[in-house]
């Protein structure tokens, strides 16, 4: 859906097909971070976004308890959006999103993508139509649908083709593409249910999780829609009342359960994100244990990344090299968001220690204090992942310009966001008195150019011309540019 829209900004047509009858009831993800909501934002849907999730006022803490009976231990706190968001306009030192991150789950965010694309007359969406086969050549690809309810098949002719079809992907099957790494990690247990005991369910206040070595609450609505994440239950009892019942220490309280079942995590790599006019985006090219939130964030870059380039390929712009780009940037950030989520489980899991070993409750929290919470602090993680194949840190975003990485974000002398003034497409960015000409006049794509007469500000943007591409990662800089043309033939590939 996101990659649909992506298209749709550009003005290019698609056809989406969803081989359910509607989004899915399976809550999964529940944080959108700020990365995410800052491509979102360039697609127009964050105040939509944000009507369903969590308030803005309340926190995004995570509290680790014994029981929700007993106690908690130690809560690591982080800020609400409305805080937030003072802090990112009181540091305006490039180090800050544009957008804070987002407490809601997939059920709620789903529905927002799809009303949009539904609008959209650019997107063909159809809900309840299976994707069966395809057949690519050099001039496009032949898909088979299916319409799940009455059978009828259809054969449709496509320029291109983008498997999102989740980690079962018949599409990167058909293709031949392996899944490198660890299957079937652990083994684990969900309860998806209603409850307004708020009382209970948050005894020690607003939390976006409360955890213990058994597993974690996740509010989603700090109201009465929650999930409970566990360890698959030794002794086999799935009973998701009893489930839950032990989890938060009593069984006292009503509730109804709305989904439960069991899952395996996976920490997977596709060994490659395409193959000709056939791409492989989100879950269908990467697969990750939930700890850091990466999956469907993952996801929304690849969308994004390949979604301008196909429509660069589609108008005209691009050359041989930039569809294939695609895979060469977004696979080393899948490779690597992988790893990360790998490196937070195993803290989950030397905390899942301290709980069998140490009987002193004090003892235990200073041992999960200092174990820390880098899952939800990994900043350079979110942020500073860059196509020039530099190894940023994982936990501190670090601003620069370099090509390849994530545009800094700042507020200008005006109060506007330098994020809100860049271009559909290109855009220049020029601070000082360099020449911009070269570059404008030799422009085969649309650029608009963004003029910053702030010296306050100048020296985050590491050089005088900067050139940003539709995700706003930075093209080129430089301080000056005498071949235009040479420029844009390396940008577009
Ligand atoms: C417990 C849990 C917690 C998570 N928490 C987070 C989190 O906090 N943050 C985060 O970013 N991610 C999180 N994730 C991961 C996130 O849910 C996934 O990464 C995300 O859903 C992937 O999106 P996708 O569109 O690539 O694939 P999917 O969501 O799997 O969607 C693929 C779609 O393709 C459809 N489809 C498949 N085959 C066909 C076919 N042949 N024809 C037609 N349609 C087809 C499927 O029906 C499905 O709707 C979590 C996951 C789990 C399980």
């Amino acid at each position: 859906m996101t990659l649909a829209r992506t298209l749709a900004s550009f003005g290019v047509r698609c056809l989406l097909v969803e081989r359910q009858p509607s989004t899915t009831r399976h809550p999964k993800m529940d944080i959108t971070n700020g990365r995410s909501m800052e491509l979102f934002r360039r697609l127009g849907l964050v105040d939509k976004l944000r009507a369903v999730a969590v308030p803005e006022e309340n926190n995004f803490d995570v509290a680790w308890i014994t029981t929700l009976t007993d106690r908690e231990l130690h809560r690591f706190r982080y800020p609400s959006v409305v805080e937030k968001r003072a802090e990112i306009r009181a540091r305006n030192d490039g180090t800050q999103p544009r957008e804070p991150a987002m407490r809601v789950s997939q059920v709620m965010i789903e529905p927002v993508l799809r009303d949009a694309i539904l609008d959209d007359p650019l997107v063909d969406a159809r809900w309840g139509v299976a994707f069966e086969d395809f057949v690519p050549d050099a001039t496009g690809v032949t898909c088979i649908l299916r319409v799940v309810e009455t059978g009828a098949t259809e054969t449709v002719r496509c320029d291109y083709l983008a498997g999102c079809d989740g980690g079962s992907s018949i599409v990167r099957d058909k293709l031949g593409i392996g899944l490198g790494g660890k299957a079937n990690v652990a083994h684990r247990y969900m309860v998806h249910f209603r409850s307004d005991a708020r009382d209970i369910l948050q005894a020690f206040g607003i939390a976006w999780h409360y955890q213990s070595a058994m597993g974690t609450l996740i509010a989603q609505d700090d109201k009465e829609t929650w999930t409970l994440q566990m360890r698959m239950p030794t002794e086999g009892n799935t009973d998701p009342n009893a489930v839950l019942d032990a989890w938060v220490g009593r069984g006292d309280f009503a509730r109804k359960i709305l989904v439960a079942n069991p899952w395996f995590t996976n920490l997977l790599l596709a060994d490659q994100y395409s193959q000709g006019r056939v791409f492989l985006a989100g879950d269908s090219a990467h697969q990750y244990i939930p700890t850091g939130g990466y999956g469907m964030n993952t996801g929304i870059g690849d969308a994004v990344d390949l979604g301008w380039k196909l429509a660069a390929a589609v108008k005209g712009y691009a050359g041989q090299g930039l569809l294939e780009s695609y895979g060469r940037e977004r696979r080393p950030v899948g490779n690597r968001n992988r790893l990360a989520s790998e490196r937070h489980t195993d803290v989950r899991l030397k905390i899942a220690e301290l709980y069998k070993n140490e009987r002193d409750p004090e003892a235990l929290a200073r041992g999960i204090a200092a174990l820390g919470n880098a899952e939800n602090e990994s900043w350079g993680i979110e942020f500073g992942y860059r196509y020039d194949g530099v190894e940023p840190n994982s936990v501190v975003y670090e601003p620069t310009t370099a090509p390849g990485a994530r545009l800094p974000s700042v507020f200008l002398r005006d109060g506007s966001a330098l994020y809100d003034r860049l271009g559909r497409w290109f855009t220049l960015l020029r601070f000082g008195d360099a020449d911009p000409s070269p570059l404008i006049e030799a422009a085969p794509v649309p650029v608009e150019m963004v003029i910053v007469d702030d010296p306050s500000i100048a020296p985050i943007y590491e050089a005088k011309l900067v050139l940003v591409r539709p995700d706003t990662h930075v093209a080129w800089r430089g301080d000056r540019c005498d071949d235009g043309a040479a420029v844009w033939r390396k940008v577009l590939g």
